[in-house]
C-alpha cells in the first residue's frame, strides 16, 4: 500500500467517528472505499473564476449575460443580494426560474404558510429574501429597480458548457459568462403504482405545493402526514392548528431520529399528543388507497393496518435538483453537484450553491486534524492530496443556502480566496399561530456526537449537549433568548473541554450554558 493510502485510510479511521447523525446528507472517504474513489470525483480544478461572455447577438433571450443564476429560490435570492452589494448586478445579472416567484424564504411554507386562515398566514410579498436574516425583502420590483433580468416560469432543460449557453423549456437560449447552478432539491416521492399521485396527495417544496395543499386542507377532516423530520413534525403542528384528525406515520422509533436522542423526542412527541397528534411509529407505507372518487381515502400500512384519511402530506426528504447539469460533475455518494470550498465545478466559470452542492465541510476537519496528527503527518497530507480528508456534504439548509450564495459570489467577484468554513445548524419553529397554547423553536449547532447530557424540564427549556472526549461538540436549545441562542455557534466552533460531571449537575438550561460559556474562556486564556 502506498504512503498516500496509508494516509487516506489513517485519515478516514479519525473520522470516521464524527459521523453527524442529524440533518445532513454525508459522505467521506472510508477506509473501505477510499482506494475505489476516483480522484476526480471528489476535486476540481482551482483554474479559471470567471470567464467572459460573447458580446450581444439578438439569438440570446437574455440582455444580461454577464452573470446568469440558474433556479430562483433562497440562494438565488442572497446571491442576487451580494451581487447589488459588489455593483455588480445592473445590466449583468439574469435570474433564470422555474417558479412563478422572485426568490422567497423557502422554510415558510411549512411554518407561517400553513397557519389556519384566520390566524394570519404568511403570504407572499411577506416573506422574499432575504427577510428571513434580517435583510431587506426584494419583491419582483426590487430586481427590477437593481437592472436584474429575471425569467420566470422556464425551467432550464439543456447546457452547452462549451459554447456557454442554456436552453428553457419555451425553447429560449440564455447566454452566460459565469453560470450559478441554484436548483436546489424536489420532494421525493411514492411511487405512482402504490398511489404517490392521487388526488389529496401532498408534497411541499415550493409555492405552488403549499397552496394546492392548503385548498385540501380547507376541506380536509383527516390527515395523514407520512414521516417523523422536519417537515412531517411541522406540517403535522400546522393541521391540528386547523383543528384537523392528524396521525404522523414514520419508520423511525421517534421524531427526527438523527437529531434527537429518545429522550428529548420523547418531550415533542408529548406536546404534540397534548395538541391532538396521533403517532403512528415503527411504520412503513404499503399503498395509498383510492376512493370511488378517485381521491385518497386511507393509507394501508406494512403490517396490513389501514389509517383512513382525505388528506396526506408526503415528507420523506429531497433529491437534489441536477436536472440538465449532470455534465458539470456529480458527486455520486451524496449525490449534488460536486464544487470545491469556493462553490466551483469542475467546469470553469460554473458554480453551484446551495443544497444541490456537494462541498468539503471544513470545520471538523481542522479540529481533527489539529487534535490527532502529529503536525508532520497533517501537512504530509495537506501537500499531498488536498482533499483527501474533507468530508464532502450537501446540506438542505437555509442558513447554508444563504452562506453559500454569499461566499461563491463574493469569491466569484472579489479576490476573497477562503475557504468555506460552515458550521452545521438547524432550527424549527411549529406550534407558533396565534393562541396556539405554546410556542416551539429550537436551534441546534455542531454535531451530535458522543454521550448527550440533557438538561431542563421542558418548562418551556431544555438543552442537549453532545459531549465526545471531553470536548462539547453539539448543543441543541429549546425556547432560548437570543443571547443564548448566539452562545451556541461560539460553543459548537470551539468544541471546548467540558467538565462533563460539572455539567450533568446544572440544575437548569441557564446554569448548564453558563458552564458551557466559562468554559470557553477558560479555553481562549489557556
Ligand atoms: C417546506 C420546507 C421547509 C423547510 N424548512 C426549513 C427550516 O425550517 N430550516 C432550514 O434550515 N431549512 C429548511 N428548509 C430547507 C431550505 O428551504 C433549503 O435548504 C433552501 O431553500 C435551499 O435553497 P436553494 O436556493 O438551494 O434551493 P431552493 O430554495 O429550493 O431553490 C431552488 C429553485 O430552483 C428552481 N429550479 C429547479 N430546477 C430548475 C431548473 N432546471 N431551471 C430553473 N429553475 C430551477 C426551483 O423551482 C426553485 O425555485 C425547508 C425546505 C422546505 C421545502
Amino acid at each position: 500500500m502506498s504512503q498516500a493510502s496509508r494516509a487516506r485510510r489513517f485519515m478516514a479511521s479519525i473520522t470516521n467517528p464524527l459521523l453527524l447523525k442529524h440533518g445532513l446528507s454525508l459522505w467521506y472517504p472510508r477506509s473501505g472505499s477510499l482506494d475505489r474513489v476516483p480522484l476526480q470525483n471528489s476535486s476540481v480544478r482551482f483554474s479559471c473564476f470567471r470567464r467572459s461572455f460573447v458580446a450581444a447577438s439578438s439569438d440570446f433571450a437574455n440582455d444580461n449575460r454577464e452573470f446568469v443564476i440558474v433556479g430562483g429560490g433562497n440562494a438565488a435570492g442572497y446571491a442576487a443580494r451580494t451581487f447589488v452589494e459588489h455593483g455588480m448586478a445592473d445590466g449583468r445579472l439574469c435570474i433564470v426560474s422555474k417558479e412563478a416567484h422572485a426568490p422567497y424564504e423557502r422554510p415558510a411554507l411549512t411554518k407561517g404558510y400553513l397557519f389556519p386562515l384566520d390566524k394570519k398566514p404568511a403570504r407572499l410579498p411577506g416573506f422574499h429574501t432575504c427577510v428571513g436574516s434580517g435583510g431587506e425583502r426584494q419583491t419582483p420590483d426590487w430586481y427590477k429597480e437593481k437592472g436584474i433580468e429575471m425569467h420566470y416560469e422556464d425551467p432550464v432543460t439543456r447546457i452547452d458548457a462549451r459554447k456557454q449557453t442554456l436552453t428553457t423549456q419555451s425553447g429560449k437560449l440564455i447566454k452566460y459568462g459565469s453560470l450559478i447552478i441554484a436548483t436546489g432539491c424536489t420532494a421525493s416521492r411514492f411511487p405512482d403504482k402504490i398511489g404517490g399521485n392521487l388526488p389529496g396527495v401532498h408534497y411541499i417544496r415550493d409555492v405552488a405545493d403549499a397552496d394546492s395543499l392548503i385548498s385540501s386542507l380547507e376541506k380536509a377532516k383527516k390527515v395523514v402526514v407520512v414521516g417523523g423530520g422536519y417537515i412531517g413534525m411541522e406540517v403535522a403542528a400546522a393541521a391540528v392548528g386547523w383543528n384537523l384528525d392528524t396521525t404522523i406515520i414514520f419508520p423511525e422509533k421517534h421524531l427526527l431520529q438523527r437529531l434527537f436522542t429518545p429522550s428529548l423526542a420523547q418531550r415533542y412527541e408529548k406536546l404534540y399528543q397534548d395538541n391532538g397528534v396521533k403517532f403512528m411509529k415503527d411504520a412503513s407505507i404499503k399503498t395509498l388507497e383510492a376512493g370511488s372518487d378517485g381521491r385518497v381515502c386511507a393509507v394501508k400500512l406494512g403490517d396490513g393496518s389501514t389509517v383512513e384519511a382525505d388528506t396526506v402530506v408526503i415528507g420523506i426528504g429531497a433529491k437534489p435538483a441536477v436536472g440538465p447539469f449532470e455534465t458539470v460533475g456529480l458527486n455520486t455518494s451524496v449525490g449534488g453537484i460536486q464544487v470545491d470550498g469556493q462553490f466551483r465545478t469542475s467546469t470553469p466559470g460554473i458554480f453551484a450553491i446551495g443544497d444541490v452542492a456537494a462541498f468539503p465541510l471544513k470545520v471538523y476537519l481542522w479540529n481533527s486534524l489539529n487534535e490527532n496528527l502529529p503536525l508532520q503527518i497533517s501537512l504530509f497530507i495537506f501537500v499531498c492530496n488536498n482533499q483527501m480528508y474533507d468530508r464532502i456534504a450537501r446540506v438542505e439548509h437555509v442558513d447554508h443556502a444563504r452562506r453559500s450564495a454569499e461566499h461563491c459570489v463574493k469569491a466569484l467577484l472579489s479576490s476573497q480566496t477562503h475557504i468555506y468554513d460552515y458550521l452545521p445548524y438547524f432550527y424549527s419553529r411549529v406550534f407558533e399561530y396565534e393562541g396556539s397554547p405554546r410556542k416551539i423553536w429550537w436551534q441546534f449547532f455542531g454535531d451530535n456526537v458522543g454521550e448527550a447530557i440533557e438538561i431542563g424540564k421542558f418548562d418551556p427549556k431544555i438543552a442537549t449537549f453532545w459531549v465526545d472526549s471531553g470536548k462539547l461538540k453539539g448543543i441543541l436549545v429549546e425556547s432560548g433568548n437570543p443571547e443564548e441562542f448566539q452562545l451556541l455557534p461560539k460553543l459548537a466552533r470551539s468544541q471546548p473541554p467540558i467538565d462533563k460531571a460539572e455539567l450533568q449537575n446544572a440544575s437548569s438550561v441557564e446554569e448548564a450554558l453558563e458552564i458551557a460559556r466559562s468554559s470557553l474562556l477558560v479555553e481562549s486564556t489557556a
